[in-house]
């Protein structure tokens, strides 16, 4: 119920008039463009975070981004009559055949909480008690026993363990998007293009990885 000025569902209200107001009663031109359809070229597959909204971070406009959000940024691999699977892998299938995408990103960030919980699982600790967010963020398991195997020797920092998963949890990810024929076709035309990238919430930089060696760079700024 909204009897409250200050309710935050109210301000976001606000934010819908204000949008109103600048794209339909200002200058219309795209969103009457984009009332006749949408024609975005990248797909971006992100965390359900509420600080990394990929079209903020991109400076994206509308039409631009096809985005499929989902805890943790998790893409589950194919594994047939899997349907739960099925969330993120129906919007990147009509975003891949029927949209016509040029490019699939996979994005990471800090501060990661599904990732968290993949890593405390990992550590031996009781899975997160939820019904359905325990076994999703399940998928991040791998991730996060290669990235703790790596460092038997314990000589990084949680913070350190963390940006790790979460990199190479991006990395599996779009290997898994390749274990779908469909966009492996596409992938070895040259028609689609797969990349990861992962954003540090504390400095504001967003980092890309490198397709062969699985390393993540900051983009200068
Ligand atoms: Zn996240």
């Amino acid at each position: 119920m909204i009897n409250d000025h200050t309710d935050s569902y109210f301000v976001l209200l606000r934010g819908a008039r204000r949008f109103h107001e600048a794209e339909y009663q200002g200058d219309r031109t795209l969103m009457a463009r984009l009332s006749q359809g949408q024609e975005p070229d990248v797909l971006i597959i992100a965390c359900s975070d509420s600080r990394v909204d990929p079209a903020l971070i991109f400076g994206a406009r509308p039409g631009d981004i096809f985005v499929v959000r989902v805890v943790a940024n998790l893409v589950p691999p194919r594994r047939p009559g899997d349907a739960t699977a099925y969330a993120v892998m129906a919007a990147v299938e009509y975003g891949v055949k029927a949209l016509g995408v040029s490019h699939l990103v996979v994005c990471g960030h800090s501060h990661c909480g599904g990732i968290t919980a993949a890593m405390d699982t990992a550590r031996g600790q009781e899975p997160p008690p939820f019904e359905c967010l325990g076994p999703w963020v399940e998928l991040a398991d791998g991730a996060c026993r290669e990235v703790l195997a790596e460092d038997s020797e314990g000589e990084r920092t949680d913070a350190e363990t963390a940006t790790a998963a979460e990199q190479r949890s991006v990395f599996k990810s779009v290997a898994n998007l390749r274990s779908y024929a469909w966009i492996q076709e596409r992938v070895e035309s040259g028609d689609l293009t797969l990349h990861g990238c992962w954003f540090d919430i504390d400095t504001g930089k967003l980092w890309t990885a490198d397709a062969d060696t699985a390393v993540f760079r900051p983009l200068p700024v």
